[in-house]
């Protein structure tokens, strides 16, 4: 196995590393946060991407963001969770990458977000870039540095 510098990791395309958009859970910008909490809890993911039909990214739905949104004054209102929608819930403010970012970059944004969106020129969604991907790379890089000198 030929093993890379330090320098040339960081360099390295993150092409290899991402889960394509056909692997990823997500919700569609119109659908009920009742929809969107159940594939939150069945898929046991903290955060999922939101999409339209012709796979843009427009966010991100948590099921933090949604009981927050059905929190009432003393008990969570959970007979609004069918009739509110995603699109008014889930947040926008999050870091996305390009195809053509390198290892480096994404590292440096997995470190204040569990995963980040990859995201073509044109605006469509291509996958995602994990946290435990980088970690997964990095322990396996560091195993090779000690074992090599
Ligand atoms: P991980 O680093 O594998 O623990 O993933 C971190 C976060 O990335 C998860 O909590 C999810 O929010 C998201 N994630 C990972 N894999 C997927 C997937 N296949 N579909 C949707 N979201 C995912």
């Amino acid at each position: 196995m030929i093993s890379l510098s330090s320098k040339e990791l960081l360099e390295t395309s993150i092409k290899e590393y991402i889960i394509p958009s056909e692997k990823v859970a997500h919700v569609q910008v119109g659908n009920s946060l009742e929809h969107a909490l159940l594939l939150l809890t069945r898929s046991g993911y903290s955060s999922i991407p939101v999409l339209d039909p012709s796979f843009r990214l427009h966010g991100l739905i948590s099921s933090r963001l949604i009981t927050d949104n059905i929190l009432g004054l003393e008990r969570f209102e959970f007979e609004n969770l069918e009739e509110r929608k995603v699109e008014n819930v889930m947040s926008t403010d999050f870091s996305t990458i390009s195809i053509d970012s390198t290892f480096k970059e994404a590292f440096n944004l997995l470190i204040d977000q569990p995963f980040l969106c990859v995201v073509s020129s044109e605006g469509h969604f291509e996958g995602i870039m994990t946290r435990r991907v980088v970690l997964k790379e990095l322990k396996k890089h560091i195993y090779q540095m000690i074992h090599s000198g």
